[in-house]
């Protein structure tokens, strides 16, 4: 036992007025509750606000059971401040405490419990972690205040007040107290480095970020200054409110409401409460677990669009109704993580370091059960209204790709519901999509090319090429598409996905028909031989392949493999390193089949020979949006010239 707390514990409360000393080892414990709390101060309002809203439900709760038979009134918490007495005082008319009570809980558990945390802590670097999520519980208080004053009077028959003072050094003062209703007073004399805590904006502030939800009525108001010391004839500590009945909280929050008594226009009423500014949201979850852990809360969808404005931290965490934090990292998968609501479980330890809260059990179950209710509910959506589902695609599908990718449950069910969704607007699954494209889009090792654009502007011609041989193309254009790309051909062996752009139309689909060529091999080598020259960049590969004769002369592509790796790294994949410098590697199809080249060939001169062939290669690379600067200048210039002649 780390406590002494001295003697005379048969005394009877009326005489009661002892001294106790706390001895913590050598150390005071103000200065190191102080020290550690540090960038957490404001936390003692709700720490104080909540035992407040503890002691008002146990005393309902007595009542209930019958075991108090008193007048319950109003159950109501009323905080108040004094700037002139530098006071912060939190009073409720709950249940109040006894001379021991005070003893057995101020004393002892509470100061052991601090104690604890400090013994546990100290000495560790996460501290400042930590702290945001312990509840120091009744403590904290010192982290404000030089001095505290419980004054308090049991709910008990025949109980007298008692006052309780403790000056943050080590010792504490228990004497018979004044307070003639039931319940508890706790004034804090706010220290002089906290005072800023005294004014009224910041206590709102707090009051509205920890206690909103608070299942007991929260009032904010100042102290009526006609009161001095509290000596009026009750003893009673009167309220002027600052605004008309101040009151902070909404007692029943949505989520603590059955889900069949509610309608649409309550959760989005709820919603706008939550996020002011806001659109509405797409849908939402609501959770309801008792077994075998308590979770309720309410998850919505939000718009998300192509603003990629990441807004995480947006889910908000209570236990109990008391707001903890928005810092939900462990609690959520991380592909919900922009998801929007409110979770509530007092099954979530709060009071325990980061490393340990990923660890612990109930925090991996609740994460596991928040992925599986939203996989349940897309799935129910999709089964049940397809065409509202498939409406709302382009918004969920960052989520729902996010979460293939990254949670292999999540993938498990989700390929059912996943879309894919074609350049004519129309959605399918992934099996649905294999059935759309099976006649002419199977290569020749039997398995299904899927086409597909990421952006039907720059790759107009592809796409047009493409579809002119009746090939399907689908649209990829969100920034999570190429992973998603990637993890596809992964989990269907028998998908094979290609850019529009990643070869000439009649290669893009492998078979292992031969295509006619008109030309000779002297003709096929002579005409290389002209594009070297012509085209500038040595890395390029160039060919010379049999095409229609209505596909273009020169087609420049960036084979597939290679441009996925730069994706890749565009989008934080990774990939190895190497190919942060990897040259284009383009690839420069010449097609023999057209006029145009056998124009070139025709020609006698090589001069000239270059000259067309330079111009059909920039006009390839013109059409892929790759000709700037002075090549584009100069290709211009070239062009008057030749209209010219
Ligand atoms: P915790 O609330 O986690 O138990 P605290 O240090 O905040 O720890 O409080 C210790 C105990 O003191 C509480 O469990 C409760 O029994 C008692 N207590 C604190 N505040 C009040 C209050 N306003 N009214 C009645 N009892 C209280």
């Amino acid at each position: 036992m780390l406590f002494d707390f001295g003697r005379s514990d048969k005394k009877t409360i009326a005489d009661m007025q002892e001294k106790g000393t706390i001895s913590i080892h050598t150390e005071n414990i103000f200065p190191i509750i102080k020290k550690f709390l540090y960038s957490d101060h404001e936390i003692f309002l709700r720490e104080l606000v909540s035992n407040a809203v503890d002691a008002s439900q146990k005393l309902k709760q007595l009542a209930a059971l019958g075991e108090y038979k008193g007048e319950l009134g109003e159950l109501i918490v009323d905080i108040a401040f004094d700037e002139k007495k530098k006071t912060i005082t939190i009073s409720d008319n709950g249940i109040g405490m006894t001379g021991d009570e005070i003893k057995k809980y101020i004393n002892q558990i509470a100061f052991s419990g601090a104690t604890e945390f400090l013994e546990k802590y100290k000495d560790k670097g996460e501290s400042q972690q930590i702290i945001g999520n312990f509840g120091l519980g009744f403590y904290s208080s010192f982290m404000v205040a030089k001095q505290v004053e419980i004054s308090t009077l049991s709910h008990r028959k025949g109980a007298k007040p008692v006052m309780w003072s403790c000056d943050g050094e080590t010792e504490f003062e228990i004497k018979a107290g004044k307070k003639k209703t039931r319940g508890t007073d706790i004034i804090l004399h706010i220290a002089e480095d906290s005072e800023e805590f005294l004014n009224q904006a910041r206590i709102q502030t707090i009051l509205d970020k920890y206690s909103k939800f608070l299942p007991v009525t929260v009032r904010f108001g100042t102290k009526d200054k006609s009161v001095e010391d509290g000596k009026d004839k009750d003893d009673k500590v009167k309220y002027k409110t600052v605004k008309e009945d101040n009151i902070i909280n909404e007692t029943a929050p949505l989520w603590t409401k059955s889900p069949s008594e509610l309608k649409d226009e309550d959760y989005i009423e709820f919603y706008r409460k939550l996020y002011p500014f806001s659109e509405e949201p797409l849908f939402w979850i609501h959770l309801n677990v008792d077994y075998p852990f308590n979770l309720t809360g309410i998850l919505y969808f939000p718009k998300l669009k192509r603003d990629f404005e990441v807004q995480k931290n947006k889910i908000q965490l209570y236990s109990r109704q008391v707001f903890i934090t928005d810092e939900v990292k462990d609690v959520v998968p991380e592909f919900l993580q922009l998801l929007h609501g409110v979770l509530d479980s007092p099954d979530i330890p709060l009071n325990v370091s980061r490393s340990y809260l990923q660890s612990d059990s109930n925090v991996k179950k609740i994460n596991g059960y928040i992925s599986k209710k939203v996989a349940d509910k897309l799935a129910e959506l999709f089964k049940n209204e397809r065409e509202a589902y498939e409406k709302k695609w382009d918004d969920i599908g960052l989520f729902v790709k996010y979460g293939i990718i990254s949670d292999d449950k999540f993938d498990e069910k989700a390929k059912d519901f996943a879309l894919l969704k074609n350049l004519d607007n129309k959605y399918f699954t992934i099996e649905e999509y294999k059935k759309h494209v099976k006649a002419n889009q199977k290569n020749k090792d039997k398995n299904h090319v899927f086409l597909y654009t990421n952006d039907q502007e720059s790759q107009h011609s592809f796409v047009e090429g493409a579809k002119k041989r009746g090939y399907d193309v689908l649209l990829f254009d969100s920034p999570i598409d190429s992973h998603f790309i990637a993890h596809l051909e992964q989990k269907n062996t028998d998908i094979v996905l290609k850019r529009v752009d990643a070869d000439v139309a009649d290669k893009l689909i492998e078979t292992d028909e031969k295509k006619e060529t008109v030309l000779s091999e002297e003709e096929t080598t002579k005409l290389k031989e002209i594009f070297e020259k012509a085209v500038d960049d040595k890395n390029n590969q160039i060919q010379i392949e049999p095409m229609a004769t209505d596909d273009q002369p020169v087609t420049i592509t960036l084979p597939e493999f290679i441009r996925r790796m730069k994706d890749m790294q565009a989008t934080g994949g990774g990939g190895p390193m190497m190919f942060g410098d990897m040259p284009m590697n383009l690839a420069v199809s010449i097609n023999g089949n057209h006029a145009l080249i056998r124009k070139i060939l025709d020609y006698k001169k090589e001069p000239s020979q270059i000259a067309l062939a330079k111009q059909a290669y920039d006009l390839a690379l013109l059409a892929q949006g790759m000709l700037t600067g002075e090549k584009l200048t100069n290709f211009v210039n070239r062009s008057v010239e030749i209209a010219g002649k």
